[in-house]
């Protein structure tokens, strides 16, 4: 018997040592049940909300002295969501974000952002407020840190994130000095897909309520494409997202489909609706779209 006798202490150290834990956590229990003390998380994002966009009877054209491109486009995009928006080219498709974005106003009509005319809020809240990647990314100059980050250095914590989301992790590891790498004319040189890919990447850091994609996917390779496609249904809900898109695989994802021509919204619906309804977006999904997704 007496040889069992250490074990048995040890046995009964354990079982202390276990009351001293039970207690423990039962006081961490305790203290995790008082109500908080209200303070900010040290990394507070501006709180944003997806807008809602409207187009009242727009018609518009760039001078006066050339022909109108909008007649009296019209079409309601509740908040969050995703909108494809297709048709031929020249239907007004980047002219409509251009108009949304107001580097251009409407010559008749009314732009709605949660019901309020675009003309009525102050540009640089507007601005703000939206996250537009435009159809041909510009080539870049400074390093990329600078070209994720400008506009929005706050959004540095966010970095690694949206690197991984946008699938950019692996050029910043391949590059020589990573994030300090100055890139463009005086620096390494991007292809156009990973420029696009870093423009979707600052638009994402700035957390926009209305984030613009204007042919993004049209550089990106088949694993982009599907890696945009699962960024997008992410931030659907906290960003409402609209895009200009030849690839059936990112259209047939949308909500809704809006279908443009000759500066007119002709149908509005989801992909098996429209197929139905609208025979010119049934031959751009059997042959423009079909051929785009390769
Ligand atoms: P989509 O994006 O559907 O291809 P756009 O909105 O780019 O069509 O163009 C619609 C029409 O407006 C086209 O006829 C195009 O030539 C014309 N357009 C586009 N941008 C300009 C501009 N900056 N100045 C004059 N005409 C333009
Ligand atoms: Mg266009």
């Amino acid at each position: 018997l007496f040889y069992l006798m250490p074990p048995m202490r040890q046995l009964a150290n354990v079982a202390a040592q276990y009351q001293v834990g039970a207690a423990a956590i039962a006081r961490i229990r305790e203290i995790e049940s008082l109500p908080a003390e209200p303070r900010d998380p040290p990394t507070a994002a501006p709180v944003r909300t997806p807008a809602a966009v409207t187009f009242e009877e727009v018609h518009f054209r760039y001078r006066p002295d050339l022909p109108e491109i909008h007649h009296g486009v019209g079409f309601t995009i509740p908040a969050g969501g995703m909108t494809a928006f297709v048709g031929p080219s020249g239907a007004g498709k980047t002219t409509v974000f251009s108009l949304i974005e107001r580097f251009y106003d409407p010559t008749a009509g009314r732009i709605l952002l949660d019901g309020q005319d675009i003309q009525t809020l102050p540009l640089a809240d507007l601005r703000t407020a939206i996250g537009y990647v435009e159809q041909d990314a510009p080539v870049l100059s400074g390093t990329l840190r600078e070209n994720l980050l400008f506009g929005a250095p706050e959004a540095e914590r966010e970095l690694a994130e949206v690197l991984a989301l946008t699938r950019l992790d692996a050029l910043v590891n391949r590059l020589p000095d990573g994030l300090e790498t100055p890139v463009g004319h005086r620096g390494v040189k991007l292809s156009g897909g990973e420029r696009q890919r870093v423009a979707i990447a600052r638009a994402l850091l700035r957390h926009p309520r209305l984030l613009l994609l204007d042919e993004v996917t049209s550089q990106l390779d088949a694993v982009n494409e599907a890696a945009l496609r699962e960024t997008i249904a992410d931030v659907t809900h906290t960003t409402t997202v609209l895009v200009v898109a030849h690839r059936l695989s990112t259209v047939t994802m949308a909500d809704r489909i809006v279908v443009m021509d000759t500066g007119k919204v002709r149908a509005i619906g989801t992909h098996d609706q429209l197929l139905t309804q609208d025979p010119l977006y049934a031959e751009l999904a059997a042959t423009q779209l079909l051929a785009a997704a390769d």
